[in-house]
């Protein structure tokens, strides 16, 4: 029998078959997932990834025709919002067939969003077919316009590269968010910078603090910068409108009046956005992660292979909803400077 859910324009959807809306134990609907659909990147931020990162082998990833399976059912139950980020998604090979496929979904209206994090060294091939597919915005991580900088936080990477990404994005009609994150040290001067540019050219900005999410071979307690400093700072010479503004996500949002631009602040130490969490995240290798901060998760991947039918899929996840966690329990102890979780950003997918 089909069941209505009311997160569609109108108020209104049918999910078919035996699927219903995923509703978790505090009453969250989850209507956005996450999927990480490589844990390897060509760059190599220095919060984000040790240098000699050690990645899954390919025969433990989700091949491209079970993420389509998964991503289909999770829509069939009433997920309306996908974004797919890794690692770096665009260093998937076949990537452009999961867009293409998931973008059917577009054409029925069952999706509303197919969107993707990118780090924007490969978006100047592939922008133009992203925008064809139905994909309207993306976000790009760019922590610094200074090329040698650049270098030094992904240990490697080219920003001509990634600024040619944009400008393509740019030509294809895409929206683009850039995603920066705040590092005390690193970037810190010129996050005010970054914003004018960003706004000078219509892009939305978000900042995020630092997660302490994986071993990274050093410290992370040094480069953490509270936002509520940044926000402080930029008070002082801007003029910062509230806004109503919300993506259904953690990041709270401000207009800059002088620029007219959005800027959005993701604060993952402070507990607020807990209670409306709508998202969880799955992995590359089919790993469901109920919470980015907690270890509860649920191995789809043995269930894809077991040859289960699409009813048995659903209630595979309707299984897993029911585990999703309250909220996240993240600490940077500066006295031990360990991480709060062992899993890094680049598996979880941020
Ligand atoms: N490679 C793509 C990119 O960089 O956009 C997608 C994956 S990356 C893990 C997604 C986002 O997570 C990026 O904006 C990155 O800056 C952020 N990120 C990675 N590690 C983080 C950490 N430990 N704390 C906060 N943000 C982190
Ligand atoms: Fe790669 Fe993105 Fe992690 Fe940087 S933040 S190392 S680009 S996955």
């Amino acid at each position: 029998m089909d069941q209505i859910n009311s997160d569609r324009p109108d108020g209104t959807v049918a999910v078919t078959g035996g699927a219903s809306p995923l509703i978790d134990p505090l009453g969250r609907k989850i209507t956005y997932i996450r999927v990480s659909v490589t844990d390897r990147c060509d760059f190599r931020c220095f919060y984000c990834m040790g240098e000699d990162m050690e990645f899954l082998k390919r025969n433990e990833l989700l091949s491209l025709e079970e993420l389509d399976r998964l991503c289909s059912a999770f829509i069939r139950n009433g997920v309306v919002k996908i974004r797919l980020t890794g690692g770096e998604p665009l260093v998937r090979r076949g990537l452009m067939w999961l867009v293409r496929q998931l973008s059917r979904h577009l054409g029925s209206g069952a999706l509303q969003e197919l969107t993707l994090t990118t780090n924007g060294s490969q978006l100047s091939r592939f922008a133009d077919e992203l925008a064809e597919c139905g994909v309207k915005r993306i976000n790009i991580s760019m922590d610094t316009l200074d090329p040698e900088q650049f270098r030094e936080v992904t240990r490697g990477g080219d920003l001509a590269k990634v600024l040619e990404g944009v400008r393509a994005a740019q030509e294809a009609g895409l929206k683009i968010k850039i995603n920066t994150v705040a590092l005390r040290g690193v970037n810190h001067d010129e996050i005010e910078p970054m914003m004018l540019w960003a706004h000078e050219q219509g892009m939305e900005m978000t900042l995020i603090e630092t997660m302490p999410l994986g071993q990274i071979g050093g410290s992370r307690a040094d480069n953490y910068l509270p936002l509520s400093e940044v926000r402080e700072q930029l008070a002082q010479k801007y003029t910062l409108l509230g806004s109503d503004h919300c993506s259904g996500g953690p990041a709270r949002f401000v207009t800059i009046a002088e620029t007219g631009g959005r800027l959005g602040m993701i604060t993952p130490l402070s507990h607020t956005f807990c209670e409306s969490c709508n998202r969880v995240r799955l992995t590359s290798t089919g790993t469901l992660f109920m919470c980015l901060g907690q270890e509860d998760s649920a191995d789809l991947r043995q269930v894809l292979r077991s040859g289960i039918d699409d009813a048995g899929l659903d209630a595979a996840l309707h299984e897993a909803i029911a585990r999703k966690p309250k909220g996240h329990d993240f600490i940077i102890d500066r006295s031990k400077d360990e991480p709060a979780l062992n899993r890094h950003m680049s598996v979880t997918g941020g």
